[in-house]
């Protein structure tokens, strides 16, 4: 998918509202549109990657990256407390379904497991 075409990054360039919760350089956090927890975040790269697997030798510095973000928005929150998870979809039997890489942060309440 392309840049341009890509849900994510329209919200990026901001062709489409969503409740933006943290933005640098690099990263941009904002709300879950269907959040399966009080606490849903979604936490991405400003460039374009598919997924994980788009992941090249950069992969770690966007992790790293990503991951401090979600670790502030868990402190911020309240969920580093109480306990939350993070998800990340890949492919079709992950269900992935917006092909951006993209970290969810849930928390709010029990998370049962496994997930379904
Ligand atoms: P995944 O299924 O792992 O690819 O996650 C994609 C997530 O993006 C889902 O949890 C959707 O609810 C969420 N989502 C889809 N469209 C939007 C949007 N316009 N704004 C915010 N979240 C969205």
């Amino acid at each position: 998918m392309s840049a341009t075409t890509c849900l994510f990054c329209r919200i990026i360039h901001r062709e489409l509202p969503a409740t933006v919760v943290y933005e640098d350089d690099d990263v941009l956090a904002f709300r879950d549109i269907a959040p399966k927890a009080p606490t849903h975040l979604l936490v991405i790269p400003k460039r374009h990657l598919d997924g994980l697997q788009a992941l090249d030798g950069e992969g770690a510095g966007v992790m790293a990256s990503l991951f401090a973000c979600l670790v502030r928005l868990a402190r911020d929150t309240g969920v580093a407390h109480s306990g939350y998870r993070v998800v990340v979809n890949h492919g079709a039997n992950g269900g992935q379904t917006v092909p951006h890489l993209h970290l969810h942060l849930l928390g709010g309440r029990p998370l049962t497991w496994p997930p379904g």
